[in-house]
């Protein structure tokens, strides 16, 4: 299976070298030269299988060039030993809890995944990979979690001083080992300039092999599309047969995964884009062209994305058809105030906790169903976030406490380990030659 550049303007690769360079040579995303459609029988009977043999059928077509069917199997059983599960709602509503992960977060599924398959590649290659990453959260506690003590592979991290959440610090700063975080003297884009600039470094790419884990990684994309194959088997043991999903969205990642798996034959009506007051798609499915515009903070902070990357794939997908885009997806956008009260009244009436980027999902899942759209499908909403996680935004709204997991617990002891780090080039860059 080779893969392709969204700009089309660089050489087809195969699974391992599209993951290790991330970008293509031409700036576009890597993406399935053809995307491989699996037979009827396995979408019909997916009740049968767990969530490892599900995420099996469906990696195998990629990586089989690659990895040997024991080398797939242990990929899977390895990177998914957590649960994942499907809660029922009333009328009809259902979420997908992708939060059972090390960090609480569905990234866990794309990070760990794309850790294990590092290792198994620098395993062959023998050469030590340096991993840069920049987080503004979510993204760093994941890759922080799958890669550490994973051989062959050092992560070196910068998040922003003073802005991300401490639970997120500590998810990410105080693991040691091969794990190495950078607290940089500046914001998120200051962050980014610096990985960019290793990048582009020919002198340091000399002297060091250097690679990334964003979230654009064909890599952390692949396993995103296993689960909604999980969801749609847990309902076929009800008798139900297709299925809508609502995807809460920013960098339009997890909903790219949700179209490729529909690209590979799983049955399913419609896909709703769910975004916060950063609705450039949503406002595209209206009718407006794709319009990028300056991220806003809220209280979804894991979705403030003004200009979403896998926009390219999911046009991609439909063979750059805007129309055909604009069939298989609605899209809702919702403010923070509308946020909070969804958060409110779901748990009032359901006994259900949303974390705050959930509820916009759940709350799209709920203006669909009532709109002349709808037909008797059910929705499934996907969970991205444990409601802990953001414990602040949800306790100083509504009156209740949250019971901190144990393994949280143990996250917060930690000390932190972090490295202060200037934000001019010259100084990161002297740190990478002496790493
Ligand atoms: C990253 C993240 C999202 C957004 O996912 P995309 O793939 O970027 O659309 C939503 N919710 C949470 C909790 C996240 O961490």
């Amino acid at each position: 299976m080779r893969f392709v550049s969204t700009n089309k303007n660089s050489s087809p690769v195969g699974f391992l070298d599209a993951m290790k360079r991330g970008l293509a040579p031409d700036g576009g995303l890597y993406m399935p030269e053809n995307v491989p459609v699996l037979d009827q029988g396995f979408w019909q009977s997916l009740h049968r299988f767990d969530f490892p043999d599900i995420a099996f059928q469906m990696a195998h077509p990629y990586l089989a060039d690659e990895l040997s069917d024991d080398a797939i199997q242990t990929l899977v059983n390895d990177a998914f030993d957590f649960p994942l599960s499907l809660k029922s709602l009333t009328d009809g509503h259902h979420i997908l809890e992708l939060f059972h992960g090390p960090t609480l977060a569905f990234k866990d599924f794309g990070a760990r995944f794309m850790a294990r398959l590092f290792s198994e590649s620098t395993e062959k290659s023998q050469a030590e990979v340096t991993i840069l990453v920049a987080t503004s959260g979510d993204t760093g506690s994941a890759v922080a979690r799958g890669f550490y003590k994973v051989p062959g592979v050092r992560v070196c991290l910068l998040y922003p001083k003073g802005k991300v959440s401490p639970l997120q610090e500590k998810q990410m700063a105080t693991l040691g080992e091969n794990i190495t975080a950078l607290e940089v003297d500046g914001v998120f884009d200051d962050c980014q300039r610096l990985v960019k600039e290793a990048f582009t470094d020919e002198e340091l790419n000399q002297a060091l092999q250097l690679s990334s884990a964003n979230s654009i990684n064909i890599a952390r994309l692949l396993p995103q599309s296993f689960y909604y194959a999980f969801a749609l088997s847990e309902l076929q043991k009800k008798g139900i047969s297709d299925v809508i999903f609502s995807v809460p969205s920013g960098n339009f990642g997890n909903l790219t995964g949700g179209l490729l798996a529909k690209k590979m034959g799983l049955p399913v009506k419609k896909f709703i884009a769910a975004t916060n007051v950063n609705d450039v798609v949503p406002q595209f499915l209206k009718g407006s062209g794709f319009l990028p515009k300056p991220s806003v903070q809220t209280v979804s902070n894991a979705m403030d994305v003004g200009n979403p990357s896998n926009f390219a794939r999911m046009l991609h997908l439909y063979g750059g058809s805007e129309e055909a885009v604009r069939n298989d997806l609605a899209g809702y956008s919702y403010s923070d105030s509308q946020t909070i009260e969804t958060i409110r009244a779901v748990y009032e009436s359901e006994e259900y906790l949303l974390c705050p980027h959930t509820a916009i999902g759940y709350r799209a899942a709920s203006e669909f169903k009532n709109s002349k759209l709808s037909s008797s499908s059910e929705i499934v909403t996907l969970a991205t976030a444990h409601p802990v996680k953001f414990r602040d935004v949800i306790e100083k709204e509504i009156d209740i406490e949250l019971e901190i997991p144990n393994t949280l617990k143990k996250d917060l002891e930690r000390k932190k380990t972090s490295i202060p780090m200037g934000s001019s080039y010259g100084e990161f860059r002297s740190f990478l030659f002496e790493f």
